[in-house]
């Protein structure tokens, strides 16, 4: 579904990224086809195209590849050189940070070991990783500003901060202030399967889906829905929480305070606690893989019943929500996440099932962890990018600064681009 343009004055901004949005998605297209797509009048299309050449975020050329008669028609495309951004995927023991530019190519990628529970020494990390990245920028130091991806839930009383994917000792996120106030940049958030939903919409397997339903399987387990290609947000943006959904009545006591939930089965954590590991940072993706590839029993009997597990909660996801896809990603070894889709097969008859085909209803991340940081590099320059994926704004002043780079000045109220 292509989104239509609003004739509202005050629908510049929207438009502006509806604009930018089709761009992104299509590749270069001509300001006719441009016109075609998003239902605004020629004028307005090329006032916008105009103003995002300018601003340095599209550019223009002959497209030659078009039968004309005369002159080939101009097409737009992203600026690669159009500013970067940093996206940093925070983990309680690991920070993986890129620095990605306008059309989601790494340019740099560094990861660092921290303990989260020290947020002095985070904090220099992270900063450390800015800084070193900020060096690789190709963009002549134009940066969009950094997006944190962390794991979820935020401001739930009863979820927030337990259990083995919560940050000890964080009582808020001042610490990401503390970030803007050291880099000078714009810093964003967001729960990582929020964001590794955005990467995969934006630069993955979901490219070309309107709605998907994103399970981020690391450490713990996370979901995200996308619903017109916006992430469905809940009554306080914690919603689809999948890991905590209780699957097996009376099971494994959670952390959570409630029993059998699914994340106590399917998720790194769970295996590396049938393994005897003191957690799942103490198990590396290549000792999974080793495992898996001797076939240690361990290891299989885990994968079978994590598997069984994953069957029911494709079948949940399937007939609550009817997705188009299921898209699986997080720091989760691939092949881990394959032998257990595998393992998951034949699916569950649901709403689903004979309508979809069958190997597109659940499809595996090409970028696995990666898909977090890219999405949470794009965080400050989607707003820009897709007018209704919502991010989670860690405040308004962020966005000012943003409309700043833009070259608007900032004028009170909410930013503007
Ligand atoms: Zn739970």
């Amino acid at each position: 579904m292509v989104r239509k343009g609003s004739t509202q004055q005050s629908s510049a901004p929207y438009n502006r990224r509806i604009v930018l949005d089709i761009i992104r998605r299509r590749g270069a297209m001509s300001r006719k086809a441009i016109v075609e797509k998003v239902g605004l009048s020629p004028q307005t299309v090329a006032n916008i195209t105009q103003d995002l050449e300018t601003i340095g975020l599209i550019v223009s050329r002959r497209d030659k590849s078009e039968k004309s008669r005369g002159q080939p028609p101009i097409a737009f495309d992203l600026n690669p050189q159009g500013g970067d951004a940093i996206g940093i995927s925070l983990e309680p023991r690991r920070a993986s940070a890129a620095l990605v530019n306008l059309i989601g190519e790494v340019i740099d990628r560094r990861e660092v070991e921290i303990d989260v529970a020290d947020q002095t020494r985070t904090l220099a990390a992270m900063k450390r990783l800015v800084e070193d990245l900020t060096r690789s920028s190709l963009s002549g130091g134009r940066l969009w500003g950094i997006g944190v991806a962390m794991p979820g839930p935020f401001d739930a009383t009863e979820l927030s901060f337990v259990g083995p994917t919560a940050f000890e000792g964080w009582q808020d996120l001042s610490i990401l202030d503390d970030l803007h106030r050291v880099t000078g940049l714009p810093v964003f958030y967001s729960v990582d399967s929020v964001a590794g939903a955005l990467g995969e919409s934006l630069f993955g397997v979901a490219k070309a889906l309107d709605g998907f339903f994103y399970m981020h399987f690391g450490v713990g387990l996370g979901g995200t829905l996308v619903v017109d290609r916006a992430a469905y947000k809940g009554a306080n943006s914690n919603a689809t929480e999948i890991g905590h959904i209780p699957i097996v009545p009376g099971g494994r006591p959670c952390y959570c305070g409630n029993n059998g939930c699914l994340e106590r089965y399917l998720s790194l954590h769970s295996l590396a606690e049938t393994l005897g590991a003191p957690d799942a940072h103490a198990l590396s993706a290549t000792r999974i893989i080793e495992l898996l590839e001797r076939k240690d029993p361990v290891v299989i009997n885990w994968c079978r019943n994590a598997a069984e597990h994953l069957r029911n909660a494709i079948c949940i996801i399937e007939n609550m929500l009817d997705p188009e896809s299921i898209v699986i990603g997080g720091s989760a070894p691939k092949p881990l996440v394959e032998h257990i889709l595998m393992a998951a097969r034949p699916f569950h008859r649901s709403v689903r099932g004979g309508i979809a085909d069958d190997s597109r209803r659940v499809l595996l991340s090409e970028r696995q962890d990666d898909s977090s940081i890219l999405g949470a590099a794009v965080l400050p320059i989607y707003k820009m990018l897709s007018p209704r994926f919502d991010v989670l704004l860690q405040d308004g002043k962020s966005e000012l600064e943003l409309a700043g780079m833009l070259g608007h000045k900032p004028t009170g109220g909410a930013g503007r681009l």
